[in-house]
């Protein structure tokens, strides 16, 4: 289904994270009017999924919020809204608010369920209550969402593979849909001052593709589908970069280590097995997935390149 994204910088987020600046990722700085929101959406021709995201949508007034949504009402037939939030704006009348409305899923900003790390990050709420709101979520009859971050402040893989856990253990099933970003340090953030002062030190690009196909590879056990990894680029994130895991396609580089790690756990004694349409993902970016097996395994690239068998199998990988 086509996509129309409405971008709500910062719009009405209860406080700044440490980290946070949506204008410098965005390239947007001030939110559309819903007239504004409106008049893209009478030019639809088709049915389409309205996207608000960037800010923290539900912690809008109710009326501004309804004001936006009513817009979505006169899209073609069959169109859904998908929208992003902070969990402290998830309530059960703000879900039956949302329930009168084609909403098709509701992400909920979680960065991590560890307290020490969101207290590093002024997320301003525990854990816990960030679980709750996305099983609210999942209660009301929403699909959910939860947008992870690898990275941050005082955070550790193994907390970042234990909040999977337990998203995996309390959805129980339920449809939750993931998005991992690597923390980056841009311009202008509170994260800047604390790496001036030595406070924080950033994730390299290796770490941070090692770390996100640790979690890719963990979600796909537990039965939680990643649709994306990493930021989407726009004309100003990578000048707004000032230390971090950047890079334009560092999605890709997560799945080619987690294409790597896998192979690597398999017997060196065999070959290799490969989709063929997984080419890229050993090849591509200066051989980036090869050159994680040959680090992962102690071998050569060539030997690490010998091993590995092209196959028209899908079911491999
Ligand atoms: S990370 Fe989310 S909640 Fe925090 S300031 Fe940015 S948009 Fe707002």
């Amino acid at each position: 289904m086509k996509r129309l994204p409405f971008f709500l910088a910062m719009e009405s987020c209860p406080r700044r994270c440490v980290y946070c600046h949506q204008g410098e990722i965005t390239g947007v700085w001030s939110p559309p009017s819903p007239a504004g929101v409106g008049a893209e959406i009478s030019r639809l021709s088709e049915r389409a999924e309205i996207c608000f995201f960037g800010g923290s949508f539900t912690c809008l007034p109710v009326p501004r919020q309804k004001e936006y949504l009513d817009r979505v009402l006169k899209a073609p037939s069959g169109s859904r809204v998908r929208l992003s939030t902070h969990p402290d704006c998830i309530n059960p009348s703000i879900l039956e608010f949302l329930s009168r409305y084609p909403v098709s899923m509701i992400e909920l900003g979680i960065s991590s369920l560890d307290d020490r790390v969101l207290s590093l990050c002024n997320r301003g709420y525990r854990g816990e209550k960030a679980l709750a709101a996305l099983e609210m979520v999942l209660d009301g009859g929403f699909h959910g969402g939860a947008q992870m971050m690898i990275g941050l402040p005082g955070q550790t893989g193994e907390s970042s593979f234990s909040d999977l856990r337990r998203i995996a253990a309390m959805a129980r099933g339920r449809p939750v849909t993931l998005r991992i970003y690597p923390c980056l340090v841009l311009r202008g953030t509170a994260l800047e001052n604390m790496l001036k002062e030595d406070a924080y030190s950033p994730l390299s690009v290796e770490e941070a593709a090692l770390w996100s196909a640790r979690l890719l590879a963990l979600s796909r056990r537990l039965g939680l589908p990643v649709q994306r990894v990493g930021l989407h680029e726009s004309d100003t994130l990578g000048a707004s970069v000032v230390a971090g895991p950047y890079h334009p396609a560092f999605g890709e580089l997560a799945r080619a280590a987690e294409l790597a790690l896998s192979l690597a756990a398999k017997s060196k004694e065999d070959p290799w097995s490969v989709p063929r349409n997984s080419i890229s993902l050993v090849t591509g970016h200066d051989r980036y997935g090869l050159r994680v097996l040959a680090g992962e395994t102690g071998l050569a690239l060539d030997e690490a390149a010998e091993r590995i068998h092209f196959t028209d199998r899908q079911d491999l990988i």
